[in-house]
């Protein structure tokens, strides 16, 4: 999830707020770098950016609490490790004010309301297992969003429902005590890069995928990367020209030149007519791109105080009332 807000300073100066939360539902892959934590960092140049881990959104399905919390410690060092360091990082457990909010509006939200909610229906009606947070989170989910006094959200079309509710809930709450939060637009993301799984070039290389064998991580190591890239998928075409892009005929290779393209730039795949060269220009770009990481990965993790001295915890300079709640 992601947001944008703009905030007037004293000086009249403004600044555009980004908000974004990421849940640590699995190991964050090269598509969420690409995707994502890229731009995320890119941001901090011009924005107010504020960036939280979303565990309490890991609870609504079974989940294994060890690898939560090490899921946790490993994102939140990650999050540091590519450049988030002159941001606000925050671990929403940790902030109570955002379950508090949560609970306000699951007293401003209908049952007919959260009942139409997909994940919902799809996942949970009918099923008297489904555990209640599974109904509720959406509420949480527009307590993330308020809570920062956001005025912008930029969402793709599976998170539109959740931010139309957020909308009504702010107005609704609004019109029975008073003008308390910003009611946030939905605005259309630029469209990233989006990279695909090689095993699968057809669907998305997401974190929770159960089978990581086309997923590149990252803290892969080279060799682990090397071998992933090996085995991609690419197709039994011959001739000059099988290096080219065609999303719908060569979905492998098409996702294979985006990688290398976004991991080494526009011209980097200039003169490569075989799979083999490509799958090796492939393998150096995205090795260069993640042992960086990596190895900042490494330091912080040797040091404990690199991280929990920070402001996971929501600092108090940076508590929700510092946005005007
Ligand atoms: P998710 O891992 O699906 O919770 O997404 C967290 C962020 O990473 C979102 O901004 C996604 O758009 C982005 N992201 C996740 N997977 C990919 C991918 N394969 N390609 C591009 N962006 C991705």
């Amino acid at each position: 999830m992601a947001s944008e807000t703009t905030t007037t300073h004293a000086t009249g100066q403004t600044t555009e707020r980004n908000l974004s939360l990421i849940k640590p539902t699995g190991p964050l892959t090269l598509g969420n770098y690409l995707g994502a934590l890229r731009q995320m960092a890119s941001a901090q140049d011009g924005a107010d950016c504020i960036y939280g881990l979303a565990d309490l959104h890991a609870l609504t399905v079974t989940h294994d609490p060890t690898r939560l919390r090490k899921l946790v410690r490993e994102i939140s060092t990650i999050l540091v490790a590519v450049g988030l360091d002159r941001s606000t990082l925050f671990l929403q457990s940790r902030v109570p004010a955002h379950s508090e909010l949560a609970y306000l509006l699951e007293c401003t939200a209908y049952t007919g309301e959260l009942s139409r909610m997909i994940q919902f229906k799809e996942k949970g009606r009918g099923h008297p297992s489904t555990r209640v947070s599974l109904y509720t989170y959406p509420a949480l989910m527009a307590a993330d969003i308020l809570l920062y006094q956001t005025k912008q959200v930029p969402v793709g079309d599976d998170q539109r429902q959740h931010i139309e509710l957020t909308r009504d809930l702010a107005i609704r709450f609004n019109q029975t005590y008073g003008q308390v939060f910003a009611v946030p637009e939905i605005v259309t993301p630029p469209a990233g890069a989006r990279v695909m799984n090689l095993a699968d070039p057809t669907t998305k290389m997401g974190k929770s995928h159960h089978d990581g064998s086309g997923i590149i991580y990252l803290l892969d190591a080279p060799d682990v990367v090397r071998r992933k890239i090996a085995r991609a998928v690419t197709d039994s075409d011959t001739g000059a020209t099988v290096v080219r892009r065609d999303r719908t005929n060569k979905p492998g290779v098409t996702n294979l030149l985006d990688i290398l393209t976004a991991c080494a730039g526009p011209r980097a795949a200039d003169g490569i007519s075989t799979y083999g060269a490509l799958k090796a220009a492939v393998t150096d770009a995205v090795i260069n791109v993640v042992e960086p990481i990596q190895k900042a990965y490494t330091d912080l993790a040797d040091d404990p105080c690199a991280w929990s001295s920070g402001s996971y915890g929501g600092g108090p300079s940076r508590s929700p009332s510092s946005f005007g709640l």
